[in-house]
């Protein structure tokens, strides 16, 4: 049962911070919007906070979350290249 299905836009809400888990807005990311860390996997769903499973892929990452899927760092869209 894992329905990765995106809206297809790539602008979705962005509610928590995928690094830290905490709210995106009104929290300090300092740390968490520097470029170093950009390049880094996200750790938590921007969705719903859920602590999401990394993998290092050849081309980068892929993180899942239980709840809304898989996402990479490549195309979220999850189609084949
Ligand atoms: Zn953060
Ligand atoms: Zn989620």
């Amino acid at each position: 049962m894992s329905v990765a299905d995106s809206t297809g836009s790539a602008d979705a809400a962005t509610e928590f911070c995928i690094h830290c888990g905490q709210a995106a807005v009104g929290g300090e990311h300092a740390s968490c919007r520097s470029p170093r860390t950009a390049l880094e996997p996200p750790r938590f769903c921007s969705r719903c906070a859920r602590r999401m499973v990394v993998q290092i892929t050849p081309s980068g990452w892929s993180a899942r979350c239980s709840r809304h899927g898989e996402s990479t760092s490549g195309d979220p869209g999850d189609s084949a290249r």
